[in-house]
Parts: structure tokens; C-alpha cells; sequence
């Protein structure tokens, strides 16, 4: 688990428009933070930065107080769950899961990645499909999928982008349930992004909203509910 600390954070693309113009957020340890706001309003180049997929222009990021704005994405200890699921279609759901534990290279015997992978699956479910191979997988345990390999490492925090959008809407009422349980029971910091309101409201502790690349306001969804 981990803190994460946004300081004054900018981002400009080619274009020189900032596409995240000086954002400050302080995400608490083991805290669920939503960042809403309209399609194009910066919420997935915020958490990009997060993660390290893009540069930071100007600002601080410090992950428990130790600033690593220049650290590769593999330093940072963070695990990202996609909106597109990102499986690789011809390895089995075993193989996806224990994938991020294969590519640190040494760390972990068989046993434990073995041991890793079935606590995973056993966590989310998916204990009968571990030899099928994503295409013969329904939406919401290819979603389930791409929440093992993100709870199968010892990550400080979860980040997640848009994860539900591919879904139908009976799904995503089920899979949000269960990806607001699974993130109180294992009390780990996480930044979620959407554009939905119903998300934004139910799933989080607090709701950051963007616009135009600006912070608009950051509140609990009750603080947010109760505004005239
Ligand atoms: P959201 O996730 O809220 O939909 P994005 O972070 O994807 O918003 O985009 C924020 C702004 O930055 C938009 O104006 C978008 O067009 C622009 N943008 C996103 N990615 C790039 C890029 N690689 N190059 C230039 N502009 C980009
Ligand atoms: P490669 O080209 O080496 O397979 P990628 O392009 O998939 O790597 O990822 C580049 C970097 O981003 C890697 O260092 C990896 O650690 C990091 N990364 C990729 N996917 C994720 C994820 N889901 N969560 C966190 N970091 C990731």
C-alpha cells in the first residue's frame, strides 16, 4: 500500500496544449479515489503520468513521499487494469495471471507462482477457466482476468482505467460491486477513472472531478451528493 501525492502536475503534449494543467492530489493510503470528468478532460493522461506511461511536463509525483517523477513504469510497483483488458489471446487465463510474476525475472519460484496464481483465481473466481484462453471467455471473467494479473503482485495501488466500459449494463452493475468489495478487502490504494456517474457516486471515497484538464472539485460522493 501506498500514498500517492500529485503536486501541481502538467501536461503538454506536442500540441503545447495542457491537456492536465495543474492538478494537486493527495491520495491517501489505502484510499479509493475516483477521477471523473467528460470525454477528453485529461483523466487518462493524469493517470498515464501516475503510472509512468507519460512524461510529466511540470509538478511533482511522489509515491510515500519519495518523488519518482524519472522512474520507469516496472519501478514504480503499481498495477494497471485497462479498459481494452490488454490479455494476451494466446496464452491460457493461468498464463495471463501469472505473467507480470513470470516477467520479474527469478523472483519467484514455480511453487509461488503456482500458489500466487490460485489465490488469485480463487479470489475472483475463475478456479474452472484457468486453461481456457481468452477468446472463449465471457466479457465480465475477461475483466476478472485483468483484475488477477493486477492483484497477483504485491502492487502498492491499483490504478483503473475506464475498466467496465466494455460491458453491458447488467455486468457492470455486477463487476462494480465486486471491484469496490475486493478493493476494501484488500485495503489498497486505488485511482479509478470513468465517465460514469453512477461509478464516480458508488464506488469510491472520494470523487475527483476534471475539467478541461483542471481540478473542478475533489469530495466525498455524500459531500458531492448533498450540493445544491
Ligand atoms: P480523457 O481520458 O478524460 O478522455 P485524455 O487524457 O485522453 O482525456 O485526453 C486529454 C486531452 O489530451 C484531449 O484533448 C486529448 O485530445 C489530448 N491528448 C490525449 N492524448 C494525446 C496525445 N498522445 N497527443 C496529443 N494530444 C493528446
Ligand atoms: P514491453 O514492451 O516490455 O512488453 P509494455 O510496453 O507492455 O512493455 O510496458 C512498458 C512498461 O510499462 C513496462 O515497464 C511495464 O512494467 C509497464 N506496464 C505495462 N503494463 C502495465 C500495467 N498493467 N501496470 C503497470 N505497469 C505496466
Amino acid at each position: 500500500m501506498a500514498a500517492i501525492t500529485m503536486q501541481n502536475l502538467v501536461k503538454k503534449y506536442d500540441d503545447g496544449f495542457p491537456a492536465v494543467n495543474d492538478v494537486s492530489i493527495d491520495v491517501a493510503d489505502g484510499e479509493f479515489l475516483i477521477l471523473v470528468g467528460p470525454s477528453g478532460c485529461g483523466k487518462s493522461t493524469l493517470l498515464r503520468m501516475v503510472v509512468g506511461l507519460e512524461d510529466i511536463t511540470s509538478g511533482e509525483l511522489l509515491i510515500d513521499g519519495e518523488r519518482v517523477n524519472d522512474k520507469a513504469p516496472r519501478d514504480r510497483n503499481l498495477s494497471m487494469v485497462f479498459q481494452n483488458y490488454a490479455l494476451y489471446p494466446h496464452l491460457t487465463v493461468y498464463e495471463n495471471i501469472a505473467f507480470p510474476l513470470r516477467l520479474s525475472k527469478g523472483q519467484f519460484s514455480n511453487d509461488e507462482i503456482d500458489r500466487k496464481v490460485r489465490a488469485a483465481s480463487d479470489t475472483l473466481d475463475l478456479d474452472d477457466h484457468l486453461e481456457r484462453k481468452p477468446a472463449n471467455l465471457s466479457g465480465g471473467q475477461r475483466q476478472r482476468v485483468a483484475m488477477g494479473r493486477a492483484i497477483v503482485r504485491d502492487a502498492d495501488a491499483f490504478l483503473f482505467d475506464e475498466p467496465l466500459s466494455n460491458l453491458d449494463a447488467k455486468l457492470r452493475g455486477q463487476m462494480r460491486t465486486e471491484i469496490a468489495q475486493l478493493q476494501r478487502r484488500m485495503g489498497i490504494t486505488s485511482i479509478y477513472v470513468t465517465h460514469d456517474q453512477t461509478e464516480a457516486m458508488t464506488l469510491g471515497d472520494r470523487v475527483a472531478v476534471l475539467k478541461k484538464g483542471v481540478l473542478q472539485q475533489i469530495a466525498s460522493p455524500r459531500e458531492l451528493y448533498e450540493q445544491p
